[in-house]
């Protein structure tokens, strides 16, 4: 495994004025577009296909086959116009790198949009930013003007007849309109809460036609493949998780950003490159992609983080956002603190996950105050185990994880909490996030 740094999405960040079509195109920027378009879409897909890139966004699916199943043939379905959607409404806990790329490089993003697009034979492309980024919506609007004045978005871009239009949308800041389908709701103009499915957006999606819906980073890679192609992109990662990606490095570390390398690099490796833990922390727990993945411990340090060794180690990939804690954290308030985020943003819509989340707050609550009672563990273990897997959506799932969890690796701390507040186990010192 390399210990290298492999900037691609973040190799300009750096540069002046990133975010402009000038600074862009002088790095080289929409070749990757000419050299699309010149492809028959079934080639772009079979490409993307073979390149194993999986979705950047949590759950990994590949993104490939995603484009191959929107219908293309005589069908019903298949003559219904189709949909790309970008979901760039990053707000899982700790998940921070689809807003600096499209803050510092709009135009990788628009550019995979617009190849993904003409992939699937989209003419209807739509971003949906989280509501409370009112300034990547800005730089993705100016962006997206940028764009259609050099003539790469509109009517038979640069004379190919091949057609694309990109809205930039704003959401209005709830967690469930990252969940795919609330997302399709909320951009048709409803409030945000899932759809059952099957039938999965591809089918069926925006305005019930075929959709594709991919995370930002997962399209702004494409481009990549296009101009490096899949050995390129297959020499880096593992053999089922290939290629690189943006990890979000965060908490009682020295350098805490945004790291791009491989997927299958250890956290010992990613810290090695954010300088370590901070002076005097030691590691106690850490997120491997963000709170609704079941937390690890310093035993973890080695698991390769890719879809399979972090799969091993029983947890998940999810959004690559490492979140670390040191030994003056405690794990009941901030499970707590997560616990309390899950019940604020649940949509209401399916019970086990609107009451549940608010029970499972109240027995955090008192553990966390020292006023836990006899049982309240099994309790705890009790409302997840009737939340998993019967929860409308992904959200009451990854309620649970962080809880079951610091149950199974910190059980004396919540023991703990039947008598002492976690604010004397772990009184407040200087470097403390919680
Ligand atoms: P999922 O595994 O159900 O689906 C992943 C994608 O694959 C979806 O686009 C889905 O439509 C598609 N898919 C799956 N099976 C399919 C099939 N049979 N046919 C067609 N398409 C199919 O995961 P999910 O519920 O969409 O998302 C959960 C993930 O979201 C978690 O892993 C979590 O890490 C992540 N998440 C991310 C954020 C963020 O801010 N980026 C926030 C919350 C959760």
């Amino acid at each position: 495994m390399t210990d290298v740094l492999t900037p691609v999405l973040s190799k300009n960040w750096g540069d002046d004025r990133a975010w402009t079509l000038q600074a862009y195109e002088d790095q080289g920027g929409y070749q990757a577009l000419t050299k699309a378009l010149s492809m028959a879409p079934d080639d772009l897909v079979t490409l993307v296909k073979d390149s194993g890139l999986r979705g950047r966004g949590g759950a990994g699916f590949p993104t490939g086959m995603k484009w191959s199943f929107i219908p293309q043939d005589d069908s019903a379905a298949g003559n219904k116009p189709k949909y790309l959607v970008v979901n760039a409404d990053e707000s899982e806990p700790g998940t921070c790198k689809d807003i600096p790329l499209m803050m510092a490089s709009p135009h990788t993003l628009v550019e995979g949009v617009i190849i993904a697009a003409h992939a699937i034979r989209a003419k209807r492309a739509f971003i949906y930013v989280r509501g409370e980024v009112l300034h990547v919506v800005r730089r993705l609007q100016a962006a997206v003007r940028e764009a259609y004045a050099a003539g790469h978005l509109g009517s038979n871009i640069h004379g190919t007849g091949v057609d694309v239009d990109l809205m930039v949308h704003a959401g209005a800041g709830a967690y469930i309109c990252g969940e795919e389908t609330a997302l399709l709701d909320s951009l048709e103009g409803r409030r945000g809460q899932p759809r059952l499915r099957p039938p999965f957006p591809a089918v069926e999606g925006l305005y019930a036609c075929p959709t594709v819906i991919n995370n930002v980073e997962s399209i702004a890679s494409v481009p990549s493949i296009v101009t490096g192609g899949i050995d390129w992109f297959g020499s880096m990662g593992t053999e089922k998780s290939k290629g690189y990606t943006l990890y979000s490095l965060s908490g009682h570390v020295k350098r805490p950003g945004q790291y791009e390398a491989p997927l299958g690099i250890t956290l010992r490796e990613l810290l090695e490159l954010g300088g370590g833990m901070r002076e005097g922390a030691e590691l106690k727990f850490w997120t491997p992609g963000g709170s609704s993945t079941p937390i690890l411990t310093a035993e973890h340090l080695d698991v390769p983080l890719d879809y399979e060794g972090v799969g091993a180690a029983g947890s998940m990939l999810g959004t690559k956002a490492l979140q670390c804690f040191d030994q003056t954290t405690s794990v009941v308030r901030c499970v707590l603190r997560w616990t309390e985020f899950y019940k604020h943003e649940s949509c209401g819509k399916c019970t086990p996950c609107r009451e549940g989340t608010y029970w499972l707050v109240q027995v955090l609550q008192r553990l966390d105050q020292g006023q836990g009672q006899p049982g309240d563990i099994e309790l705890l273990l009790d409302l997840c185990d009737n939340i998993l897997g019967r929860a409308f959506c992904a959200l009451g799932d990854g309620a649970t994880s962080p809880i079951t969890s610091a149950i199974q690796y910190f059980r004396d701390e919540f023991e703990a909490g039947m008598h002492t507040p976690s604010s004397e186990l772990f009184p407040p010192v200087a470097s403390t996030l919680f």
